[in-house]
């Protein structure tokens, strides 16, 4: 049939990374999924990191990597212009395991010049629900036995874990075990209810930025973002806000008892070679400093 046609296009020895689920995706978006796969094979993805900061200490948490494609015609491009077109494949896999092994690779040297910092990586429900994850991870730590498992931090889509919320919890744990912390993305946007959150061992909530961008204005953002953070407190989680583009909303939020921020009011996420340099040069804002 035609699925298989498309499959037979792409060569015999690609197949095995589609079932036929994917060969339906594939039909409609062979073009994009050969040229995201080529461009992993010629390493066209890059890692961008954003810092994470505590904005009542000045302290510099750590940095969230965010992946770009450095696309030899259209320059580099954002998550948004690529990941919809893999998140159903298992394309989403190789890349996410290539994430895990470049972030690594980062962290290593950063520890090697001194720095004590907290890297995260965003990962897709597929590839934490992948067989493989586990093992992955802990094959990337005997890659780099110098690395201290409690400085990486995997963000996961509160939607995602609900997916299947029992086996989201034993991976979890599993990579607990290992050190590794866990924050749920964009926390408040899914559907995730409160018995859900009890139940997950996320280690830190991360409010999302639709709820930070207002957060001034709308009483109802506030609300919302008032009530996560008391409720992180009373669950014993961290909690950290992201989108803070302002001096307003840092002092709001610390107001609200959330130290934790991330945005463009502290810096855009920046190539991985300038991350040393802005934490050795970052002014903390003093504002934020009295709280
Ligand atoms: P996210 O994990 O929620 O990352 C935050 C996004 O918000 C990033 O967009 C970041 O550049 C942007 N951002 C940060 N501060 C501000 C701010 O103050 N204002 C505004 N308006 N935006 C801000 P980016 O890099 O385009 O990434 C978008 C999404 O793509 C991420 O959302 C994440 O879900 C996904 N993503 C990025 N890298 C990876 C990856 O390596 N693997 C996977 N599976 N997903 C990734
Ligand atoms: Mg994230
Ligand atoms: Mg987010
Ligand atoms: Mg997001």
């Amino acid at each position: 049939d035609q699925a298989m046609y498309v499959a037979k296009q792409r060569g015999k020895n690609r197949y095995h990374l589609f079932d036929q689920e994917l060969d339906r995706i594939a039909l409609i978006r062979g073009e994009t999924l050969t040229q995201i796969e080529a461009a992993l094979l010629n390493n066209q993805f890059v890692l961008y990191f954003q810092p994470k900061v505590n904005m009542r200490l000045g302290k510099v948490l750590g940095a969230e990597a965010l992946i770009r494609w450095q696309h030899p015609e259209r320059g580099l491009l954002s998550p948004a212009a690529f990941l919809p077109d893999i998140e159903g494949t298992e394309l989403v896999i190789a890349l996410g395991n290539w994430v895990l092994a470049r972030a690594l690779d980062h962290l290593q040297k950063w520890q090697d010049m001194g720095l004590n910092i907290v890297i995260s990586i965003n990962i897709a429900p597929r590839h934490l629900l992948h067989h493989d994850f586990v093992d992955t991870l802990k094959a990337g730590f005997a890659a780099h036995p110098q690395l201290r498992p409690h400085c990486l931090e995997l963000e996961i889509l509160e939607t995602a874990a609900l997916e299947d919320i029992g086996r989201v919890t034993a991976v979890m744990k599993e990579c607990q075990k290992l050190g590794v912390g866990f924050a749920l993305d964009d926390f408040g946007t899914g559907y995730s209810s409160l018995t859900y959150l009890k139940a997950l061992p996320a280690d830190t909530l991360k409010i999302d930025q639709s709820f930070i961008r207002d957060i001034l204005g709308d009483p109802e953002d506030l609300a919302i973002v008032a009530g996560i953070i008391n409720l992180t407190a009373a669950f014993h989680r961290q909690v950290i806000a992201e989108g803070v583009e302002t001096e307003e909303h840092g002092l709001l939020l610390l107001k609200l008892g959330c130290d934790n921020a991330q945005g463009y009011g502290i810096a855009r996420p920046m190539p991985a070679g300038d991350l040393p340099r802005w934490i050795t040069n970052w002014l903390p804002n003093q504002e934020w400093l009295k709280n």
